[in-house]
Order: structure tokens, then sequence, then C-alpha cells
């Protein structure tokens, strides 16, 4: 049984908890993983009609696949609503041998020959998937931007669209537009201190940004770019490595007490 709830206050009622009412399994379908497992925050398409429900998924996967439950974890409808529906702490069905090490993200609709998801859409992913990487401290193994990647990284597929590169940078940078109230913009230059740098602003900095004329990209850019930021990805690189060879280690470990015995 696996049973992570989530809060995410950046989304407000665009986030819905559908694991319960959602058609299949939600909580012990499949395996169940610990958080810190996941590598990867997958982004998937529909390649549905752009009206699709979360319901004629699951039906898909659950009817005529004979799963389970819906092979996702989340959906992100063209509203920009975010359908949580199958728990975070259970792997799932969307990347083939790789579902210990994905969490699942479908955008509905069909991204391809020009076709690109609603700035509502992209919005919500981009913010989901910062709560993710940076506000889920139990998800230590996704902590970048770098880890949101495309189905067809893994998989020979079309999915999630020949668009992605166009729309790629809409879900790992915000899309909003810069608050001209000050307190609005102390806000969000606080939060990209927490998104980019991981940590809480310095005064002296803090005030440098607010007082700049850098639109909030550019100062996300600024930030990106920085040693600091380099080192803090670098560091999250090596620990990530780290853990991979004690998984291999206890593997190779395992498979010769297997022989021994
Ligand atoms: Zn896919």
């Amino acid at each position: 049984m696996g049973n992570t709830p989530l809060t995410i206050p950046s989304l407000g009622n665009n986030f819905i908890d559908y694991r319960q009412r959602v058609l299949g399994d939600s909580f012990t379908w499949n395996w169940v993983r610990p958080l810190s497992q996941p590598q990867y925050l997958v982004i998937h398409h529909s390649a549905g009609p752009d009206n699709q429900t979360v319901d004629q998924i699951a039906a898909y996967h659950v009817n005529s696949r004979g799963w389970g439950g819906i092979g996702y974890h989340f959906v992100i409808d063209q509203a920009g609503k975010v359908w949580y529906v199958g728990d975070l702490s259970t792997a799932r069905a969307n990347v083939a041998n790789m579902n210990h090490l994905v969490v699942g993200i479908c955008l509905i609709g069909n991204f391809t020959a020009g076709r690109m998801p609603t700035a509502a859409q992209l919005r919500s992913a981009h913010l989901l998937c910062a709560h993710l990487l940076f506000e889920t401290p139990a998800m230590s193994g996704v902590n970048g931007w770098e880890d949101i990647v495309p189905h067809n990284k893994f998989t020979s597929t079309a999915c999630p669209g020949d668009s992605w590169n166009s729309y790629r940078g809409q879900i790992v940078s915000p899309v909003g537009t810069t608050p001209s109230n000050p307190s609005a913009r102390q806000a969000e230059v606080a939060q990209l201190y927490q998104v980019v740098l991981g940590r809480e602003p310095d005064q002296g900095g803090l005030s440098h940004y607010v007082s700049s004329n850098m639109s909030i990209e550019q100062i996300r850019k600024t930030m990106t770019e920085s040693q600091e930021h380099a080192q803090l990805i670098a560091s999250a690189r090596e620990m990530k490595d780290l853990k991979l060879r004690v998984a291999e280690a206890k593997n190779l470990l395992t498979q010769g007490v297997q022989k021994l015995g």
C-alpha cells in the first residue's frame, strides 16, 4: 500500500487529488517503492483529442489494456487542472522497464505537427514539477530541472509529440509575467532563490534583484548560470551517482550470496 498525500499550495484549486475516485487501483497497483527511488519526471502526451478526460484515459488503461489502474501518476488537462491519479509511492506503467524510476506526468492533447499544450497546462506542469523537484525533500532522486525528460528519451515513441523542443522551456521555467507590484516581485524573487538555489534569499541579493529592472526571467537566467547553482547541481549529481553505485553494489552482493547459498 502506498499512500502519499500531496499539498501543492502554488496550484490552488487546480490541484485535484483524484486517487480515491479514478477507475482502477491508485494505491497498491503496481509495486510500492521508496519515494527516494524515482530519478526522472517523465512528460507524456495523451495523443488523443484536446477534450479527452482523465476518466477516459483510466478506462482505456483498465478496460482495454487490462491494467490494474491508470498508468500515470498525474494527468494535466488543457484547462490546467492537475489530477493526482496514481500514488507517487507506487510504480505504475508509463515507461517500459523504467517504471520504478519514473514519475509519469501526462498532458492531455496531441502535440505533433505544430500543436502545443495550452499556456494553462504548461504553467500547471511547471508548478507541479517545481513542487516535486524542490519542495518534496523525500523525493531526493529528483532535484533539478534536468530531471524533467520526455518519454522518448527512453523508448522509441512519438510521445510527448514533436513539439517537445518548443514547449519544454515553458515547463522548466515559469511562464508568468513579471509583476509590477513590489511585494509580489519580492515574493517571486524569494521563490526563485528557493527553486534555483535551494535556500532563503540573503538580504543583499534580494534587494539587489527586487530593485533592478531585470525581468523575473532574466533573474532566473542569472541565478541559473551562477557558480552557486552549478555547485548545487554538481553535488546533487554526485549524491545521485553515489546512490546508484550503492544500489549496484547491493545487487551484486545479493547475487553473490544467492550463488553461495
Ligand atoms: Zn508517453
